[in-house]
């Protein structure tokens, strides 16, 4: 149950962070209140939607939104219409206790924690749609992914009213789903879009590689090795879309326990093909992993 919202009359850019511990919310009608308290007193209001289970990839965007808001609202919330029927809904990991210390250290405002059955009473079937960019990749791999993620970003724009959203480019297409999304739905809110954190060996963060056994951790670098062998072939002239997936798949096909769902090279607008966008799925053992990079640029990193 939330809390009284308090009002100091100073921004957050202007004091120091507040270390007390975040308002937890659970339900849309106090997210809203708590919310327009704030723009009520002029302060702007940042949101990161999250699944939990928070890993520095999730830090760096509640950093950043801290950095460029008066309040911060995180949200944690495992949304079942996402994942396919035979996908890792019932074993996605979960650390709320992590997380709520994690969040605590950053100094948000808020922690947005609805349940599903607020989110999905029964009797709701309104679904949100984007045609085009949604289609391809992801889209075509995952049926129903996209619109489930719509959906529920639609509701926390709605229970929020943010006024910037911060996402990860871990997840480009989404990303370019939801400001898709935000623009045709002339909802107010600016979409941030993050760079991906990785690990030292240039594995992406992502909730998902605790799934990863060693021999697969060990493999899973293949999507950042691809990757990098993309940018290098790519900044040395190669713009041949057919040439530069040849580049990809070479090296994600050396990998014997890596099973490849695409590799293709998109324009960052539409996921489709040209453009300088690489993007990935990989199934490393059981666990699907998704990296992607822009061409144009270095990949980062020694390795
Ligand atoms: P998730 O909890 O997986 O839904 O992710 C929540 C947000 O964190 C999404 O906008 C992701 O794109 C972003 N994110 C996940 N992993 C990373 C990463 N390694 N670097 C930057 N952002 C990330």
């Amino acid at each position: 149950m939330a809390t009284g919202p308090s009002f100091p009359s100073q921004t957050r850019s202007s004091t120091a962070p507040d270390r007390s511990s975040p308002v937890s919310v659970a339900t849309p009608a106090l997210m809203r209140d708590l919310s327009r308290g704030w723009r009520a007193h002029g302060q702007t209001v940042g949101l990161v939607p999250t699944m939990g289970a928070l890993h520095a990839g999730h830090m760096s965007l509640v950093e950043r939104a801290c950095a460029e808001n008066d309040r911060v609202v995180v949200s944690i919330f495992v949304n079942p219409l996402q994942f396919g029927p035979h996908e890792d809904l019932s074993r996605y990991p979960r650390s709320p206790e992590r997380d709520a210390e994690l969040l605590r250290a950053a100094g948000i405002d808020a922690i947005y924690k609805p349940s599903a059955a607020t989110m999905y009473p029964p009797d709701a079937t309104t679904r949100v749609v984007v045609h085009g960019v949604a289609e391809p990749l992801e889209g075509a791999a995952r049926p129903g992914h996209f619109e489930g993620v719509t959906t529920v970003v639609a509701k926390l724009f709605s229970a929020t009213e943010a006024d910037r959203a911060y996402f990860g480019q871990k997840d480009a297409q989404q990303a370019a789903v939801v400001r898709r999304m935000a623009s045709d739905l002339d909802m107010g809110v600016e979409i941030v879009v993050c760079p991906t954190v990785r690990e030292p060996d240039g594995l992406a963060l992502s909730s998902r590689n605790a799934y990863l056994s060693p021999d697969e951790r060990r493999a899973a670098t293949c999507l950042s090795r691809a990757l990098r062998a993309g940018a290098r072939a790519y900044q040395a002239g190669e713009r041949d879309p057919a040439r530069l997936r040849a580049v990809l798949r070479e090296v994600l096909d050396a990998e014997p326990l890596a099973r490849v769902d695409y590799a293709e090279v998109v324009d960052p607008a539409t996921f489709k093909a040209p453009g300088a966008l690489a993007v990935l799925a990989v199934r490393v053992g059981q666990t699907r992993l998704i990296d992607n990079h822009d061409l144009e640029l270095p990949f980062p990193g020694q390795i």
